[in-house]
């Protein structure tokens, strides 16, 4: 295994399911699948109803789940679990006071600017 430093995901993150090859940075609720922003792209920008899914980025933590919240104090998108994993359940945890907002996730079809936006992110 070639080692690139530059643009190699982290191991854990899950292959695309359409193509099986780049790393997978979006969920789709809809079609239960995980894409690269490529077939993300092309799955839905076919047709005018698979414009409409909602799609979540995928957990930076785990890299295998769709998230649900964006702490903008860590500046990264989180599972419900990694969520409270880094967070805490309990009204106890410090980090509890990080600012979080629920991610709804977004349908349509990205702009090269909100691609741009989501790659801050990851
Ligand atoms: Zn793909
Ligand atoms: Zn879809
Ligand atoms: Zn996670």
């Amino acid at each position: 295994m070639a080692e690139n430093d530059n643009k190699s995901p982290p191991p854990e993150l899950s292959n695309c399911d359409y193509c099986n090859k780049e790393s997978a940075v979006l969920y789709c609720k809809a079609d239960s699948a995980k894409l690269c922003f490529f077939c993300d792209h092309h799955v839905h920008s076919a047709n005018a109803l698979s414009v409409k899914h909602m799609r979540l980025q995928i957990c930076d933590n785990c890299g295998s789940e769709a998230v649900s919240v964006r702490c903008s104090t860590d500046g990264i998108a989180l599972c419900t679990d990694c969520d409270w994993d880094c967070h805490g359940r309990g009204s106890d945890v410090p980090d509890l006071h990080h600012r979080r907002v629920a991610d709804e996730g977004f349908s349509g079809c990205l702009s090269a600017v909100e691609h741009a936006s989501l790659q801050f992110f990851c």
